[in-house]
């Protein structure tokens, strides 16, 4: 049968966050058998996402937790200080893992993590389906270079090509690698340290579950960029915060 893919996305709320979900809710409409596993990082559901979902024509799962303050981004913190949605892609793994001993999960399945602002080829679904163990690919725009790949020799994965500390455990942007559901639920324990030191948050994931020989090479063996970590630009709102103090303000009840 066709893999289910499990698709775990971090978001919160801000003001770009509703434009973020259409771009990539309508990537994903078009890939067969895709769940996803939208996880908002705030206290309760929030009515815009629960809304957007149950429009979203997708197959999906709503879950929620708040990053703890002191592992909060803060308002001028520079953006590499703290990992960013390690706790709620744990949820979304809790969430797969207790399925799974109700009996309620789809085999086979993939698992990937896809953060609400990056870009995502068709093809690179179709490519991590078949995902037997942990299967990666090159990201493009990321760390600081055009694009960051595992390099591979004779099939297999012997380094990876990056801008900055290349003898990193997995030294993988997140969007660069999808784990079969069967190896999640094989390693129970594993998950994202949101206390790790930057750049290893994928390797604490990774580490204990796979050793980079076994990693499977995908994206016509590391030679395509199928994902982009494309970065929003914040929205300036400098007339709207003008036009406010004269009560002249966007109308509140619109949602954007
Ligand atoms: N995110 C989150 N809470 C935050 C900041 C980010 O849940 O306080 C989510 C965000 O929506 C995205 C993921 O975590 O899906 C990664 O964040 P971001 O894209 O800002 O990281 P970067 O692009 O800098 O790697
Ligand atoms: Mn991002």
């Amino acid at each position: 049968p066709l893999s289910t893919i499990y698709v775990i996305t971090p978001t919160y709320a801000r003001l770009v966050q509703k434009a973020e979900l259409t771009r990539i809710s309508q990537t994903f409409l078009h890939v067969p058998q895709l769940h996803w596993i939208l996880v908002e990082d705030s206290a309760n559901r929030t009515s815009l996402v629960s809304e957007f979902l149950a429009h979203s024509g997708l197959t999906y799962t709503h879950l929620h937790v708040p990053t703890p303050r002191d592992r909060k981004l803060q308002e001028g913190d520079p953006s590499w200080l703290k990992p960013r949605g390690a706790e709620q892609r744990n949820e979304g793994l809790r969430w797969l893992r207790e399925e799974s001993t109700r009996g309620r999960q789809r085999e086979p399945g993939v698992v990937y993590f896809a953060d609400d602002d990056n870009t995502y080829s068709l093809q690179l679904f179709e490519e991590m389906r078949g995902t037997r163990t942990v299967s990666v690919w090159p990201v493009g725009l990321v760390g600081g270079m055009r694009f960051e790949r595992p390099v591979v020799e004779g099939g297999r994965v012997a380094r990876f090509h990056t801008g900055w500390r290349p003898g990193r455990p997995f030294p993988i942007d997140m969007a660069g690698f999808a784990v079969s559901l069967r190896l999640v639920l094989a390693n129970p324990e594993s998950r994202f340290d949101g206390n790790a030191p930057m750049g290893f948050l994928e390797s604490s994931f990774l580490q204990g579950m796979v050793t980079m020989e076994e990693l499977e090479p995908k994206a016509d063996m590391c030679a395509k960029v199928l994902v982009w970590h494309t970065r929003t630009e914040k929205p300036k709102m400098k007339r709207e915060d003008a036009l406010q103090k004269q009560g002249l303000g966007s109308d509140p009840g619109v949602e954007v």
